[in-house]
């Protein structure tokens, strides 16, 4: 399948050739068809996935074939994105400007954490796709710097994060000023009840579309294990960093505290790291991620929160410094590496108390990831045994069946054993 069978109009056809895309990731084959005809979307599916496309291409060929603003008559908003992270929001948006960029729409981006006055600057010329995080954009349209009423495709992106994060009562209250009439399109990795019902609530028979990218990924991913006492942990990644061949690594740790020590000890032996986490001003944040994108900072120190979407292409290493406690999180930070099609290298240390957090991960992607006995700081294997894993199959939770078309396709999978098989065409 190649994107010129999707019907897809020239402008976006050139873009997506820069971009070097080559063919549809299988929910931009699923779901481009489908938001052409103009229906609602319930999307199960997670970054990593070519979600954002998904959504973005079909909106921008929606929105290309609406008559512009008479006389050149201020142009409202009618397509909205809301997304939990700031992060996720300027990915988003430098997306649509990606794709859309040979057709003259405007898109712009709204979150908070930084001075208002260039985002309100923007809105006043008037933008036609605006994505937002949900507090500014409430703040934004209480000053009555934006107006809904005009919109006529709404995404709601990650909302399972949105939960986690807090804001679906934020949520909400942007929803209760769109236009009832209007395309809805809901995405989240996870579907729990609450998650279910509000997607139930907002969607008018939905075409349901579901990828599981997480086993796909995991294999493609080289994972490694190294037992290590917690204190020998920072002497660890040191050891570690001193392989030339590790280009760039994200390193997760559980808190901010956490992220900032790390990199004080890292600078002081001469390795180039930040740390990006909630408790860093949102300009620093975006500088320490153009840095590592371009390669200026070897080593970026990041919780989950302030990494969840992170993009960073030929992303070499994922270090685990510290377990997650929930499974799916281990999911969601390796596969910041191992982006479309591209394989990628995952290290994890696990400490004795972190021994059941390793259980469930295994459990969950159902295979024990490798250890790696020699390296200078090992732990005694009476302490350390490795679990075995779950030998059933475990995923995220899929949604109920309810009324709406089940478009359901496990993504490449993955599923069939296909393991580093490539499903979408490589980035150049
Ligand atoms: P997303 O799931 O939207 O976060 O996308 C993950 C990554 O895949 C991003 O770096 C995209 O630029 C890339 N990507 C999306 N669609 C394609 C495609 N069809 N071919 C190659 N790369 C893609």
């Amino acid at each position: 399948m190649s994107f010129e069978k999707l019907n897809l109009i020239e402008p976006i056809l050139r873009a997506l050739k820069t971009e070097g895309y080559v063919k549809p990731t299988p929910i931009q084959e699923e779901s481009i068809p489908i938001l052409l005809k103009g229906r609602d979307l319930l999307g199960c599916a997670q970054t990593g996935t070519g979600k954002t496309a998904a959504f973005a291409i079909p909106i921008i060929q929606i929105l290309c074939g609406e008559q512009p603003p008479q006389g050149g008559g201020h142009r409202p908003i009618k397509a909205l994105i809301l997304t939990p992270t700031r992060e996720l929001a300027v990915q988003i948006k430098e997306s649509f400007a990606a794709y859309g960029k040979h057709t003259g729409l405007r898109g712009t981006v709204v979150y908070g954490g930084v001075s208002q006055h260039a985002q309100t600057e923007a809105l006043k010329k008037g933008v036609d796709i605006l994505i937002a995080t949900p507090g500014r954009l409430l703040d934004l349209m209480n000053q009555r710097f934006v107006h809904l009423e005009h919109v006529k495709i709404f995404v709601l992106d990650e909302a399972d994060r949105m939960l986690d994060m807090g804001f679906i009562n934020d949520v909400k209250k942007v929803i209760a000023k769109l236009p009832t009439k209007r395309q809805t399109l809901f995405f989240s990795a996870t579907m729990p009840p609450v998650i279910l019902k509000l997607a139930n609530s907002i969607l008018h028979e939905p075409v349901r579309v579901e990828v599981t990218p997480q086993s796909s990924t995991v294999d493609i991913i080289q994972q490694s294990l190294y037992y290590v006492a917690k204190n020998d942990k920072k002497s660890l990644l040191m050891h570690l960093l001193k392989d030339k061949a590790i280009e760039s690594a994200l390193v997760f740790t559980r808190t901010k505290h956490g992220a900032d020590k790390i990199v004080r000890e890292l600078v002081k032996s001469g390795v180039k790291a930040l740390a990006i986490h909630g408790n860093k001003s949102q300009n620093a944040r975006q500088n320490a991620l153009n840095d590592f994108k371009s390669r200026k900072t070897r080593v970026l120190v990041a919780t989950d929160i302030a990494a969840r979407g992170i993009d960073v292409d030929n992303l070499s290493h994922v270090i685990n410094f510290e377990l997650p406690n929930v499974p799916e999180t281990y999911v969601h930070r390796i596969g910041r590496t191992g982006r479309a099609g591209e394989s990628g290298v995952a290290i994890s240390f696990c400490d004795a108390e972190e021994k059941a957090y390793l259980k469930d991960i295994q459990k969950l992607i159902s295979k024990a990831i490798p250890v790696v006995e020699e390296h200078p700081y090992p732990m005694s294997h009476t302490v350390m045994a490795a679990p075995e894993p779950d030998k059933r199959k475990k995923s995220f939770k899929k949604p109920h069946s309810n009324s709406s078309h089940s478009h359901s396709k496990k993504s490449s999978s993955s599923a069939g054993g296909g393991g580093g098989k490539k499903w979408w065409g490589k980035k150049q």
